[in-house]
């Protein structure tokens, strides 16, 4: 036996997105199922291709998927919700139909409301989460694994499929029924499990990986309880299963875990590096550990002689049981860094996406079965990009790390308690009763998206770039001035996007050409990069906001994005901890802000919608976060006198177990998304007597639909219910970029009488 080298998965998009491409113009019907199916094959066997290039000892299948790997998981399981058509018998769950349940429509059939999709894990990939029904029912409606299992095969290749484990499936799905015990349904799931087992085993299967990424989380009791029976009757003769963990340490569940009846486990050793010693003391001797020392979800590149000093000390203590792997699958990460043509070489030299990485696993195998002498080459070109990377002076810059240094707690207060500072402001403002505003971002047409082409393209010269959105803005205030709104924006329409905005402008930021990774479906998104030390060397949004507020006499909110979506919405730098890369760019915006200050804006909004996506999985490393992401806000907003209005925005739908430090942010205004849950999420507020402003947003922008002046008031007397009138803010629940004009002027004129109807109302 040697050391295998292996992934958890491949990404499945594509080097130029063709998964994307091919599933949208299937939707268009511009290609019928037969293209779409034998674009899929190819792309199929180019990824196989590429890991056995690579010297990878499997294949893995089962993590290609047209729109979602869970999705795939309910087909299989003949998961289909009754909307979608009842399956007979023996009936396999059509193309469209899944389609259809990812997405509400497809090139046939009736559009019909999708399933729901929510984030993986800690990640910014979304899952399409199952519907179960009281006394659902599991039986193998698809052969889609099976069939690329075959494929695969008859491709020569050795083959490690790859499922979803029956308690993450479980624990995803939601019932339409809340008063059932998901785990009532377990019995049967797993006899489904079982003949697809079963069905593996017929097809000569050695190694089978399920994935149960639920361990890394604080699981109830009884989920707990359920693993060993589940996986007991799970045991087949004559297949392996190598059971996979990753995105955390396994905690409490380590001693579980490694006792379970199955014949490897697979454990994250970047994103649960310290979990090692313990995983080792408890994995019994006969047991694979399948060790993931690989990130599967940044774009460094590994150390390659640390890593092989970790995986040594593993093999001293187990010997030919270790295997090698990434720590997740890669479908987090691009798909080839040869792609990127414009990334300084340097920058380069540190990074690596998914198809280097499979050359850094078969490497790191090499350096244990044969020796480290045999990829010295490669020891000695990781050990250079690694020094190069401590020496950089793009990277470690003097100035960042002073100012890190003076970092104080003064810096992280207001000069005077909010109640002292509402009065100041209040007389420095002279806003109504249920002031009106808006989130911030106003369409974004395709006649600004071209401007912006124009320009990057050599057609438009800056000039002219900034003169045309000039004339958005002037537009956007002036009407905003005849619909009598009381605080403006300017519109953000120079941004194509809130963070990318920003990280251009940043020293430290990194952009590719190709870094695509998928989100939902066919929608993939390009992260920025973080490599370095962040520094704001120029202004990002001082002329445009000076600009606005030159043309009206009413207050003009600045407009930022927070530190800590920066971070989320990024690839972020692993050799400093993320609450420095934080507190850097917490740094640079308090200096943004101070000059927005200085430069006549009164109100200064810092959007964190990605504060509670940044939540650890493990609650117990809750408190650790929170009290970070909140430091990096007030060290970014804190810098302002008495007078200036501190404003944030987000927008989700949880509250009550972070509103707590929701409330040390001490942000003199929060805007939150609220109208779809018809104010409900209020509560949180009301019940923590949450001291500072409130905008609960009235208007559902992620619709088209354009509510009522009623319907408005209605939910606004609701909330005047819970939080004191005096204390209200009226505005939509997040920003209009994705909204037309018309939409837009009609649902904001509605909104403004709303709030003038409750003014005449108190009065
Ligand atoms: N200011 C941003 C906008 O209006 C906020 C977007 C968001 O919360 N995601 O678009
Ligand atoms: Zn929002």
């Amino acid at each position: 036996m040697v050391t295998y080298a292996h992934i958890l998965g491949f990404p499945r998009i594509g080097k130029d997105r063709e998964l994307k491409k091919t599933v949208e113009a299937y939707w268009a019907g511009k290609i019928d199922k037969a293209a779409l199916f034998a674009k899929a094959k190819e792309l199929r066997a180019e990824s196989w291709r590429l890991q056995k290039q690579a010297g990878l000892d499997f294949v893995t299948v089962g993590d290609f998927s047209f729109y979602d790997h869970i999705l795939d998981m309910a087909a299989m399981l003949g998961v289909v919700p009754e909307r979608f058509g009842a399956l007979q018998a023996d009936e396999n769950v059509d193309i469209d139909t899944y389609f259809r349940m990812g997405r509400g429509r497809a090139p046939t059939g009736k559009d019909v409301p999708a399933l729901e999709m929510t984030k993986w894990f800690d990640t910014n990939y979304h899952y399409i989460v199952p519907e179960l029904n009281a006394e659902q029912n599991f039986k193998i409606a698809s052969s889609k694994l099976f069939d690329e299992i075959e494929e695969a095969q008859q491709q020569g290749h050795n083959v490690k499929p790859v499922i979803v484990g029956p308690l993450t499936f479980l624990w995803l799905s939601k019932s339409r029924d809340e008063k059932v015990n998901k785990l009532s349904l377990l019995d049967n799931l797993i006899t489904a499990y079982g003949q697809i087992l079963n069905k593996l085993q017929a097809l000569n299967i050695e190694w089978l990986q399920i994935d149960e990424p639920i361990l890394s989380l604080e699981l109830p009791q009884e989920w707990k309880d359920a693993f060993e029976a589940t996986y007991t009757r799970l045991k087949q003769p004559k297949l392996k299963v190598l059971l996979a963990t990753y995105f955390d340490t396994l905690g409490q569940n380590t001693r579980l875990v490694c006792q379970l009846p199955v014949d490897g486990i697979h454990v994250d050793l970047v994103n649960g590096a310290n979990q090692l010693i313990s995983v080792l003391d408890n994995l019994p001797n006969y047991k694979i550990l399948s060790a993931g020392v690989v990130s599967g979800r940044n774009i460094w590149r590994a150390d390659l002689s640390k890593t092989y000093e970790t995986l040594s000390q593993i093999k001293d203590r187990i010997q030919d049981r270790l295997w090698i792997s990434t720590s997740c699958s890669l479908l987090h990460c691009p798909v080839d860094l040869q792609q990127e043509s414009k990334i300084p070489h340097d920058l380069k030299s540190w990074m690596a996406f998914s198809v280097q990485k499979l050359d850094e696993i078969v490497i790191l195998a090499k350096a244990i079965n044969q020796g480290p002498s045999s990829v010295q080459v490669c020891f000695e070109e990781s050990d250079n990009a690694k020094l190069t990377r401590q020496q950089s002076k793009k990277i470690h810059r003097d100035a960042v790390k002073e100012k890190m240094a003076k970092v104080n707690a003064a810096m992280l207060s207001r000069k005077s308690t909010y109640q002292t500072r509402a009065k100041v402001q209040a007389s420095a403002l002279n806003l109504p009763l249920f002031p009106t505003t808006t989130i911030g971002s106003f369409p974004q047409t395709t006649d600004i998206r071209n401007l912006r082409k124009e320009k990057r393209e050599g057609r438009l010269t800056e000039q002219a770039y900034t003169q045309a959105i000039q004339a958005e803005i002037k537009n956007a205030v002036k009407w905003q001035e005849e619909v009598d709104l009381d605080v403006l924006v300017h519109g953000e329409a120079e941004r194509n996007d809130m963070v990318e905005y920003f990280g251009e402008l940043l020293d430290g930021y990194a952009f590719t050409q190709n870094g695509w990774v998928q989100s939902y479906g066919s929608r993939c998104v390009k992260p920025p990069v973080i490599y370095g030390d962040v520094q704001r060397s120029k202004a990002m949004t001082i002329e445009w906001s000076k600009y606005a507020q030159s043309l009206t006499k009413k207050p003009m909110k600045g407009m930022l994005t927070g530190p800590v979506t920066m971070l989320c919405w990024s690839f972020v730098r692993d050799d400093q901890p993320r609450k420095d890369t934080a507190m850097q760019i917490a740094l640079a915006l308090r200096d943004e802000i101070v000059e927005l200050e200085q430069n006549g804006i009164q109100i200064i909004q810092l959007d964190e919608p990605a504060f509670r996506e940044g939540l650890p999985l493990k609650q117990s490393d809750w408190p650790m976060y929170l009290e970070w992401a909140v430091n990096v806000f007030k060290l970014a907003t804190c810098g302002v006198k008495d007078s200036t209005q501190i404003h944030t925005h987000m927008c989700y739908s949880e509250f009550n177990d972070v509103i707590e430090s929701i409330a040390a942010l001490d942000a003199d205004v929060i805007t939150i998304e609220t109208s779809r849950s018809q104010m409900e999420l209020l509560e949180a507020f009301q019940a923590f007597k949450y001291p500072n402003e409130i905008g609960p947003g009235v208007y559902d922008i992620h619709s088209p639909r354009v509510p009522s002046q009623q319907e408005m008031t209605l939910l606004l007397e609701k909330a005047a219910k819970v939080i004191p009138a005096q204390r209200l803010w009226v505005n939509p629940d997040c920003g209009l970029k994705t909204r037309n004009w018309e939409e837009t002027k009609e649902a904001l004129i509605q909104m403004v009488n709303a709030a003038k109807t409750m003014r005449e109302k108190l009065n």
